[in-house]
């Protein structure tokens, strides 16, 4: 009985360590994902990318001792180039690392 709770437990473990990174990867391709303003159409190749802002920010209630982790966020605006329409769409990117 012993062993094989242990083995639920580590199953359990690695079972949400690929959940937390598979969303994690949708929301990745999610951002990266941007429709033409203009024709609604996904033919979107980026051109250009500006940093706006950067700021630091503490994620609190990390559960470590120093008291959560620091984190670095930056804001872009970058244009795409649509190949539909041939128009320039402007988006609002914020970044943590
Ligand atoms: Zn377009």
């Amino acid at each position: 009985m012993g062993p094989l709770i242990l083995i639920a437990a580590i199953a359990a473990v690695i079972i949400t360590a690929g959940v937390r990174y598979y969303f994690r990867e949708i929301k990745g391709n999610e951002q990266k994902t941007h429709q033409c303003l203009h024709c609604e159409s996904y033919e979107l190749v980026e051109i250009n990318r500006d940093t706006k802002g950067s700021r630091t920010v503490e994620s609190v209630g990390g559960g470590t001792m120093a008291g959560g982790d620091v984190r670095l966020q930056l804001d872009y605006e970058v244009t795409y180039h649509c190949n539909s329409c041939n128009q320039n769409s402007k988006y609002r990117i914020t970044k943590t690392f």
